[in-house]
C-alpha cells in the first residue's frame, strides 16, 4: 500500500486503541463508583501478550505505564523496545533459569507459585543486591491446568517466607475460571480478598500484603467490586 494509506491505517489503529483504553477507564470508574472505592486503588495492567510491537509502542505513547507479559522471554524482548520508565509486570510462570534476566526488568512478579521459586528468587535478589516485590499466585478456582498454591497451602507459607531476606510479599494473584457470566467469578475474588486479609495479619514487615491482582478482560469489573 502507499505511504499515505499506511499512515491512515496506523492512525485508525491508534484511535481505536485510544477509544478502547478510554472505554476501559470508564468501566473501571463505574465499577469503583458502584463499590464505593477510590479510583486510585485500582491499577490497570495492559497485558501485551500476542500484541504486535507497534501496539505496545502505541500503548506506551498513550501513557499506559503498567504493561504485563506472561512469558519471560517475551517480556525481555518487549522491555528492550521501550524506555525503562515502563512498569513491567510478569504475570505468567517463571522458570528458575529465567530469574537472572527477569529481575532487573520487572516492577512486580505476580506469579510466584512455589517455595522453590521463592527461595531461588531470594538467592538471585541477594546476588543482584535488590529487593524483589512479589505476589503469591493462588489457584483459587482449583483448576488442574493452573499454576499456583492451593488456598489451604497459603498459611503454611508464612514460616518459609519469614526466613527469606530479599523477597517482599506484597499480595496475592489469582485467575478466576473463564465464565460466560463474570458474576460467577465473584466468590473466587472474595475468597482471595479474605485470604489476603488473613495472611496480612500473619506476615510481619517487611512483607505487606496489600495487593490483589485479579480480573481479566471478561471479569475485571467484578474483581474491582470484590476488592
Ligand atoms: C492473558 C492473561 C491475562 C489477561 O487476559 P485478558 O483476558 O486478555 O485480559 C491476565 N492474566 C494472565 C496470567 C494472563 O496470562
Amino acid at each position: 500500500m502507499s505511504a499515505d494509506t499506511h499512515e491512515r491505517a496506523c492512525a485508525v489503529d491508534q484511535n481505536r486503541l485510544r477509544d478502547n483504553l478510554d472505554a476501559i477507564e470508564q468501566r473501571i470508574l463505574d465499577a469503583c463508583l458502584r463499590a464505593g472505592r477510590p479510583r486510585s486503588e485500582v491499577t490497570l495492567v495492559a497485558v501485551t501478550k500476542n500484541a504486535p510491537d507497534e501496539a505496545v509502542r502505541l500503548l506506551h505513547e498513550l501513557a499506559q505505564t503498567h504493561l504485563g507479559e506472561n512469558r519471560p522471554q517475551e517480556l525481555w524482548r518487549k522491555a528492550a523496545l521501550l524506555p525503562p520508565s515502563v512498569h513491567w509486570h510478569l504475570i505468567g510462570h517463571l522458570q528458575r533459569n529465567k530469574i537472572e534476566r527477569t529481575l532487573p526488568l520487572v516492577k512486580l512478579i505476580h506469579s510466584v507459585d512455589s517455595v522453590r521459586l521463592l527461595a531461588a528468587l531470594d538467592v538471585e535478589a541477594a546476588r543482584q543486591n535488590r529487593d524483589v516485590p512479589v505476589l503469591l499466585e493462588v489457584n483459587a478456582s482449583a483448576e488442574a491446568s493452573k499454576h499456583g498454591f492451593a488456598p489451604e497451602e497459603v498459611p503454611a507459607l508464612v514460616d518459609p517466607i519469614t526466613r527469606l531476606r530479599r523477597i517482599r510479599v506484597v499480595g496475592l494473584m489469582t485467575m478466576a475460571a473463564l465464565e460466560a457470566d463474570p458474576e460467577r467469578c465473584r466468590p473466587t475474588f472474595v475468597g482471595l480478598r479474605e485470604l489476603r486479609d488473613r495472611l496480612a495479619r500473619a506476615l510481619p514487615p517487611p512483607h505487606d500484603i496489600l495487593h490483589l491482582s485479579m480480573g481479566m478482560s471478561n471479569d475485571f469489573e467484578v474483581a474491582i467490586e470484590a476488592g
